[in-house]
């Protein structure tokens, strides 16, 4: 099977996005992208995690053409495409519908600094304004807002995350989650208090190197 390994990366990550509470029934979606072979591996549209299988996952090209795979892509293919054209540096990208998260986009508030794992996105999580799942003003809107960020809220929808591989995307989707989930938490019973900026770009600089990074065993 053609890029089986991404495939079944998709199948994974899909159960894992489920079981860590990122998102119900057959909402958010992820994709991976083989930058050598142009092509994007990304969840098939409407279809139960548990059920997914390696087969059920739709490979196209860097334009939306399909080569591979008997399933319709995921309706928001086209934020995904428009990220990797956007961020050469970037592999993979997560969507989820994770609570806390969805609760400030929901606000149409951007999560600040409140803690210093917001760092898994950079200095804060900006937001996207809002526009209808799956279209091209969507595509537009995400890419505009991201800029350099690792995270975007979508107004009255969700999260986006980006990484060099899935892992890391998933992690970014991960851990937005909980720091959305202190800054609601704080909000209920006072007035957070933000990292001033100085100290986010220690953190952010930090991160570079944080845990076996440049480790060479
Ligand atoms: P898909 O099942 O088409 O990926 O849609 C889920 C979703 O979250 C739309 O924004
Ligand atoms: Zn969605």
């Amino acid at each position: 099977m053609l890029l089986e390994k991404e495939r079944t990366e998709i199948v994974r990550f899909g159960r894992k996005m489920l079981a860590a509470r990122l998102t119900s029934g057959t909402g958010g979606n992820l994709s991976i992208c083989d930058r050598d072979a142009g092509l994007v591996a990304i969840s098939p549209s409407g279809i139960e995690y548990e059920e997914m299988e390696p087969g059920d996952v739709p490979l196209v090209d860097l334009n939306g053409a399909a080569v591979d795979g008997p399933r319709k892509p995921s309706s928001e293919l086209g934020f995904h495409l428009a990220l990797y054209r956007q961020r050469p540096g970037i592999r993979a990208v997560v969507h989820t519908h994770s609570v806390y998260a969805t609760t400030m986009a929901c606000l149409h508030w951007e999560i600040p600094a409140v803690h210093y794992l917001v760092a898994f996105s950079g200095h804060k999580v900006p937001l996207a304004p809002y526009a209808t799942f799956g279209s091209e003003e969507l595509a537009a809107r995400v890419v505009e807002t991201i800029g350099d960020y690792n995270a975007v809220l979508l107004a009255n929808h969700g999260l986006v995350t980006v990484g060099a591989n899935l892992a890391t995307a998933f992690a970014v989707a991960e851990e937005i989650e909980l720091v959305a989930q202190i800054y609601y938490q704080a909000k209920c019973i006072g007035a957070p208090v933000i990292v001033p900026e100085g100290e986010m770009s220690r953190v952010i600089e930090k991160f570079a190197s944080y845990g076996q990074k440049g480790n060479k065993d």
